[in-house]
């Protein structure tokens, strides 16, 4: 039946996640950036990431030594 495919992808929708910030924490150590496979982080003051290139892979909320990366 036709009418399964809009479901999947209306779940795959709502599972998509993508690497976040919390700038409080980011001590702007870089580690996030050398990891990312996507380039999708830069880091000056603080870690940022390009959410259109972020393949929620999750190495980067590995790397960071405070935590500060989160998948949402
Ligand atoms: S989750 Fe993966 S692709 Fe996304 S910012 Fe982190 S290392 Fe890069
Ligand atoms: S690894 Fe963590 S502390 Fe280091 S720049 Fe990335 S988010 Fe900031």
């Amino acid at each position: 039946m036709g009418g399964d495919n809009p479901r999947i992808n209306n779940r795959m929708e709502v599972i998509q996640m993508v690497a976040k910030i919390n700038k409080d924490e980011c001590v702007a150590c870089g580690a996030c950036v050398d990891v990312c496979p996507e380039d999708a982080i830069t880091c000056d003051d603080v870690a940022v990431v390009d959410e259109a290139k972020c393949l929620d892979c999750g190495a980067c909320v590995d790397e960071c030594p405070n935590n500060a990366i989160t998948m949402e």
